[in-house]
């Protein structure tokens, strides 16, 4: 159950705000780690002009997190090497 769910999101081009696919499909931006896509007004991106969207590395919330998470670690992992 949970891996067609999976599937069904990965083919989905709804937002993951707002879950709804409705609207410009110039105006959603994918996430460059996991390619969810959303809404660019939802993820405070409205400035951006639509040309430009494919160029533009969006990380959502989720994959931000994690990121930041990962690079608090090897900030860690570096200062405890520079202790030694
Ligand atoms: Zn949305
Ligand atoms: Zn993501």
């Amino acid at each position: 159950m949970a891996e067609k769910y999976a599937i069904s999101a990965l083919l989905t081009s709804s937002c993951y705000r707002c879950s709804s696919d409705s609207g410009d499909p110039a105006k959603f931006i994918k996430c460059c780690l996991c390619n969810r896509w959303a809404h660019t007004k939802c993820v405070n991106l409205v400035g951006i002009k639509s040309e430009n969207i494919c160029n533009v590395r969006y990380l959502c919330d989720v994959c931000f997190t994690e990121v930041s998470a990962l690079k608090k670690f090897i900030n860690d992992v570096e200062e405890f090497k520079s202790d030694l």
